[in-house]
């Protein structure tokens, strides 16, 4: 079997472990190229030695001397800044693995979009945002997105070998969050360390916050959006709280395909390297006779409002979806820092999107200018909230 060789953008988080995890199982297979992080030095400089990447970077350039003394006499290149990142992850590769979380990692992935490489994307904040300006860029560059995120991975799965054209509905599930079945009065008072404990999956705190609020999967209905051309009025969503069934695609005839796994993303990850073959994972396997019972109810948007907000700001189209996330990445983040209210996260988004709007982005530019833009308004409003 000849060697791939693979670089992961987000090497030292949640989907970067998933992932490192994946190719140590397989360590003949794969080549280690480039390997990302913010700050957490030591940690990257463990990882690439452990992995013999070429190099490694820091986005943050104040860690820079960290790495480098954890690399030293490895013989590993160094390097830090938004511009050594975006270097980094165009670098020659068959595949990448777009891991950063939220809009920062935008740049990196549409840089390894523009050289044409494979993009496995987990970090869906950055299609969100850019939109038709990635999708556009894909085509444009004949290359293809693998989605990671489990939800819309299961969709690519079930849309194999069929033709969109013949899809009646695709219904992304929900686990519902740890807050699924709490009131309004509860919410109101959630901490941040309840927020961050999700009852099936465990992730990095800015995706268990957006569970917790169901941004994720409002944010995930704008990725189903870009990555599955059926139209927005044929994407449903469905709670599903034991997190077994993934998504599922409906097609004209009655048929309904879905993906059934464990909840463990090195399930959807291994998916996306091995594609279009398949790999052996450490996983458990499903076991349905244990689990029992699988059960289904609609999604409440009064208690749960991002779901209306995220569909509304795709039916608006143009910057909308910018705005939204970049409102929910600043909102998220002063509510972990203990600055406002569980409930004012969606509240605070929904204000940034009816006071702020913009053109509709024409390029990556564009795109970048809307996010600094609306994180201007979005922390206004925050402080407001406060
Ligand atoms: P995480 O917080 O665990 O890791 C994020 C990674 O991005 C880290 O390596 C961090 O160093 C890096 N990073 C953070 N800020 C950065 C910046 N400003 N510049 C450069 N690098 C930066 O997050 P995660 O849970 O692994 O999620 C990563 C992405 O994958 C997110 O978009 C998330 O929505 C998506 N995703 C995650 C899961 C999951 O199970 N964790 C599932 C589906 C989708
Ligand atoms: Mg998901």
């Amino acid at each position: 079997m000849t060697r791939r060789s693979l670089s992961i953008l987000g090497a030292t988080g949640s989907i970067g472990a998933s992932t490192l995890d994946l190719v140590r199982h397989e360590r003949g297979a794969w080549e280690v190229v480039a390997l990302t992080a913010n700050c957490q030095a030591a940690e990257l400089g463990r990882l690439a030695r452990e992995f013999g990447a070429k190099i490694a970077v820091v986005a943050d350039e104040s860690c820079l001397p960290e790495l480098r003394d954890a690399l030293a006499g490895s013989g590993i290149e160094a390097a830090a800044g938004a511009q050594a990142l975006v270097e980094a992850a165009a670098r020659p590769a068959d595949i990448v693995i777009a891991a950063i979380v939220g809009c920062a990692g935008l740049e990196p992935t549409m840089a390894a979009i523009e050289q044409g490489r494979v993009v496995a994307l987990a970090n869906k904040e950055a299609l969100v945002s850019a939109g038709d300006v990635m999708t556009e860029a894909v085509r444009r560059c004949g290359t293809v997105l693998l989605p990671v995120d489990s939800e819309h991975n299961a969709i690519f799965q079930c849309l194999a070998g069929n033709d969109v054209a013949d899809v009646q509905s695709i219904t992304l599930t929900a686990s519902g969050g740890p807050f699924r079945d709490w009131s309004i009065e509860r919410l109101s008072v959630a901490t941040p360390g309840e927020a961050v404990k999700h009852p099936n999956w465990s992730m990095g705190a800015k995706i268990s916050v957006d569970s917790a609020t169901m941004f994720n999967k409002g944010l995930e209905l704008i990725e189903a959006y870009h990555l599955f051309p059926v139209g927005l009025e044929k994407l449903r969503i469905i709670v599903h709280p034991q997190s077994v069934v993934h998504s599922m695609v409906e097609y004209r005839d009655g048929s309904t395909l879905a993906q059934l796994g464990p909840s463990d993303m090195r399930v959807p990850i291994a998916s996306a390297l091995a594609w279009p073959r398949r790999m052996d994972t450490p996983c458990s396997r499903l076991d349905l006779a244990s689990i029992g019972e699988l059960t289904f109810r609609a999604p409440d948007e009064i208690r749960f409002p991002a779901t209306r907000l995220a569909r509304e700001a795709a039916e608006a189209g143009g910057a909308a979806p910018a705005i939204l996330n970049a409102a929910n990445e600043v909102a998220v983040a002063a509510f972990l820092a203990g600055q406002i209210a569980f409930t004012r996260i969606a509240a605070g988004v929904e204000n940034v999107l009816s006071s702020y709007a913009a053109p509709a982005p024409a390029s990556l530019s564009d795109v970048l200018a809307i996010d600094r833009e609306a994180r201007i308004h979005a922390r206004e409003m925050t402080e407001a909230l406060a």
